[in-house]
């Protein structure tokens, strides 16, 4: 079978990312000349099915009580079961957390091929090829996929939505499927950050601090160029490692991935596990006081002077501007 499916998580709405993860399902069904099925896993708002209807062929909601928690056992075994049902040529995931880590076994379960942190997927004949960036965005390299299904998570937020311009909307189902808890796995207990304005993956305008800071209190002098400049706060992990800001903070490797259109890194020295995180941010600019700092190479625009020195005039130039 040529057709594509993607995965989505009813808990994520239809964001960014979801939008992403369809326009490189629908693109690829395309080319293969096949359906594109979306599979929601777990309750889902009516934002996330109707947006999936619109440039898929079909939306299967999975919205069983037992996946509105998220269990990765769980949900893994729905999934596999309702990816088999589909018998596609390839499963396209987010680049979230949960995505990733189904994402994998999931190519095991069903004996495929997995391969992750995609920006391309295409089919070149009876294959499927992933682009992917290796050696923290320093270089790409092309995958090809032995095995079917091809099991890949890709970095949605950087992949063009699909249009839905002149397409007749998909069709919205439940699934047909038993769910049975998984017992291995159980949420003991759930903290609920409270979040202030738009969420860190989907912001336009990101200011991050880094050690070079030196405490929490300069972070909430940066707060104010953020403010000035409608942007939300980011941090590197050395300064979350600190306690000097949330955890949720963190960009990178293992924090989260963002691709706001401008990114400012103030007094981050740009570690190849700090640069993961920004890979697909439009414009990076940096403060730093040491001109051979790393980050600066991967700069559009640099300032190599002490924060001090630059962020206070640079609040008051900006609130001058406006
Ligand atoms: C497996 C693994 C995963 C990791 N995951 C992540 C991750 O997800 N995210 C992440 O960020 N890191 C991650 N790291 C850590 C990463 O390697 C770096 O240690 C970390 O990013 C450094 O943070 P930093 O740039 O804030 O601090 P530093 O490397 O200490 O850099 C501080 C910078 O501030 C500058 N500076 C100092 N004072 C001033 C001043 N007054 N004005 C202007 N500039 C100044 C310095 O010149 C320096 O460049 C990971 C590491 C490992 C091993």
């Amino acid at each position: 079978m040529n057709d594509v499916v993607c995965c989505l998580l009813g808990s994520a709405g239809f964001d960014r990312a979801a939008q992403g993860v369809l326009g490189a399902g629908r693109r690829l069904a395309d080319s293969l000349g096949g359906k594109l099925r979306a599979i929601v896993m777990g309750p889902a708002e009516d934002a996330l099915t109707s947006g999936a209807a619109a440039v898929a062929d079909v939306v299967v909601v999975a919205a069983d009580p037992a996946l509105a928690e998220y269990n990765p056992e769980t949900c893994l075994t729905a999934l596999a079961e309702l990816v088999k049902q589909a018998e596609p040529k390839a499963v396209l995931l987010g680049n979230d957390t949960y995505s990733q880590e189904l994402a994998a076994r999931l190519a095991h379960r069903l004996g495929g091929s997995a391969a992750g942190d995609a920006v391309e997927v295409a089919a070149e004949g009876e294959q499927l090829r992933v682009t992917r960036g290796v050696y923290g965005g320093k270089a790409t390299a092309v995958i090809a996929l032995a095995r079917s299904p091809g099991v890949v998570w890709v970095r949605a937020r950087a992949i063009e939505p699909a249009s839905a311009e002149g397409r007749s909307p998909g069709t919205v189902e439940n699934a047909s499927l038993e769910v049975t808890a998984d017992p291995r796995v159980k949420v003991v207990e759930r903290h609920v950050e409270a979040k202030e304005g738009v969420r860190l993956e989907d912001a336009q305008i990101i200011v991050s601090g880094g050690r070079g800071l030196g405490g929490p209190e300069p972070f909430e002098e940066l707060k104010t160029l953020a403010d000035t400049m409608g942007a939300q706060m980011a941090a590197s992990r050395a300064a979350c490692d600190a306690g000097w800001v949330p955890p949720s903070w963190q960009v990178g490797q293992t924090g989260k991935k963002v691709a706001p259109e401008l990114y400012l890194a103030v007094a981050i020295s740009g570690a190849s596990q700090h640069i993961m995180g920004i890979a697909d941010a439009k414009v990076i600019c940096a403060i730093n006081r040491d001109a051979d700092a790393p980050i600066f190479k991967h700069c559009r625009f640099g300032i190599v002077e002490d924060y001090q020195k630059v962020v206070g005039p640079l609040r008051e130039r900006l609130s001058a501007l406006k």
